[in-house]
């Protein structure tokens, strides 16, 4: 839903009307006639927001808005809520994430391959652009130093598949320890 600009100031005029004075009301509305009000200014007025004591609710209240929540309601609103992604998320990062093993993704859901969220590793969109079409999901982009979170072109090699990868690590492994003692390897094996 889209709230209008002249609806939000309204909903705020009311909200304002409610628990400041008039002289307030006055200095606020003359605050908004010229420009953005002083971070001093800003940070009273969220503070007085914060502190709004909201009325008690009584139990039979809270039971009438529990049982308001029917399952029908519950899934439309999980519905809307997930149907805010991308700039409409609250969680809108400028559209890049880093997940938990380091991989950088990129909202990109027009992209053929992207998750369900719309992202997809930047790795990937950067082997693809070097390479001038889409990768097959098959296809393992290795990261070159390591570093999953280095996705300079100069850093990736694209792998026919995971077989191809997983020996481009066998072989890294293997110089690795080509100069150590076999005693080293036993260790560090
Ligand atoms: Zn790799």
């Amino acid at each position: 839903m889209v709230v209008s600009e002249e609806t939000r100031e309204k909903i705020r005029q009311s909200k304002l009307g409610t628990h400041l004075s008039e002289e307030t009301k006055a200095k606020l509305s003359k605050l908004r006639r010229g420009k953005r009000p002083s971070l001093e200014t800003r940070i009273k007025l969220s503070i007085a927001r914060r502190a709004r004591v909201m009325p008690p609710i009584s139990e039979e209240t809270k039971a009438k808005i529990k049982a308001s929540w029917t399952e029908e309601r519950k899934a439309k609103t999980s519905a809307a809520m997930s149907a805010r992604c991308g700039s409409l998320s609250h969680m809108w990062r400028g559209g890049v994430r880093t997940n938990p093993e380091g991989y950088v993704k990129i909202y990109c859901p027009s992209h053929p391959f992207c998750d369900g969220g719309g992202y997809v590793m930047e790795h990937r969109l950067v082997a693809e652009r070097a390479l001038g079409k889409y990768l097959d999901p098959k296809n393992v982009v290795h990261h070159i130093n390591k570093n999953v979170a280095d996705n300079r072109n100069e850093n990736l090699v694209i792998c026919e598949d995971d077989a191809y990868h997983k020996l481009i690590h066998k072989r890294m492994k293997e110089q690795h320890y080509a100069h150590k003692t076999d005693k080293q390897k036993k260790i560090w094996s």
